[in-house]
């Protein structure tokens, strides 16, 4: 406890002192993705989305720090100096989200132009259009939610004790694994079938998890960039060549026939295994037409980087880490 709060005070130190300011001046000019999925009221253990959310409060504290202390840009404009080492302002940070959640829309959105942010939004296609939870959510759920004692992996065949909390874990990290290395229906199948195994039904909500796709357009409408984060959210360096081709193809076509305009940025699902990119899924997004794809390896963008691979930092709830984590990536650490 002792050795926690030290910790914490040597952080809110470290973010009031001068050093990581005099280090970020003395390395190169870099900028910074922030990455987001989603943005609740109050996060809920039992909620399906939770481990991918922020709190709202939490979430425009994070905004009100950017708009004081750092300098929110767009994804282009992070882009431009990736690619041509257009000039940004010290402390330049740009603001992504994936999945598409339906709180992006109704909790971040007010909160982002209520501070002139702008951000990017990248769209799993298949459940925006069919108003599902991404299917690592509904399997992080059904092993929550499960009253079974038992799950067979219909992989590998081990039988998981589900009282033991080590036992479910790696029960749903193997889920977890073997749905990221499938695409479309027999992913579908996959998840559906583990889902009937625990007795869970697929979570829901009245309003539904995901945006519509008249909020996706309303995105744009308010000056914001959408982008694509696949069909159904495998990991497009695990899957096949063609169905990583389909994946990363399909999702701008759809995108493009609903918004009526080219949609140019492509988001990495990572869902598990690693890696989650090669330099073959880089040629795909290339040949497909992206002009910039985002990883979740964490780090700084810099002038000279690939377009089609750029680092983005994580974004912990607590204030102190979130400014010390864009503090760091400014000093090169
Ligand atoms: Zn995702």
């Amino acid at each position: 406890m002792l050795a926690s709060k030290s910790k914490r005070w040597l952080k809110k130190a470290l973010v009031g002192s001068s050093i990581l300011r005099l280090a970020s001046r003395l390395t190169p000019p870099s900028a910074a993705i922030l990455a987001y999925h989603s943005v609740e009221e109050t996060p809920q253990l039992t909620d399906p989305i939770f481990g991918a959310s922020t709190s709202r409060v939490q979430f425009e504290n994070h905004m009100k720090t950017l708009a004081r202390k750092f300098r929110p840009v767009s994804l282009d404009e992070v882009l431009q100096f990736a690619q041509a080492g257009r000039q940004l302002p010290p402390g330049a940070v740009a603001v992504t989200f994936d999945d598409g959640f339906a709180d992006n829309y109704e909790l971040a959105l007010p909160i982002l132009n209520r501070y002139g942010i702008p951000a990017s939004f990248y769209i799993m296609v298949n459940a925006v259009e069919n108003g599902t939870l991404p299917w690592y959510c509904r399997l992080r759920f059904a092993f929550h939610a499960t009253n079974k004692m038992e799950w067979k992996d219909p992989v590998n065949g081990r039988t998981f004790r589900l009282d033991v909390p080590e036992e479910r874990r790696v029960a749903l990290q193997l889920a977890w694994d073997t749905g990221a290395k499938l695409t479309g229906s027999v992913q579908d199948r996959f998840i559906g079938g583990v889902e009937e195994a625990l007795g869970t039904e697929p979570a829901n909500a009245p309003h539904g998890f995901m945006m519509t796709w008249e909020q996706v357009r309303g995105l744009r409408k308010a000056g914001h960039t959408v982008g694509a984060h696949t069909l159904s959210h495998p990991n497009v360096a695990q899957v096949s060549v063609s169905e990583a081709r389909s994946e990363i193809v399909e999702s701008k076509r759809r995108l493009e026939e609903k918004l009526g305009e080219a949609i140019e940025h492509f988001s990495y699902p990572h869902p598990a295994l690693n890696p989650c990119w090669s330099n073959q899924t880089l040629e795909l997004t290339r040949e497909a037409g992206y002009k910039s794809a985002v990883l979740t390896t964490s780090g700084q963008v810099r002038a000279g980087d690939e377009p089609l691979a750029l680092k983005r930092i994580n974004t912990p709830s607590d204030l102190v880490q979130f400014t010390l984590n864009l503090q760091r990536t400014f000093a090169g650490r």
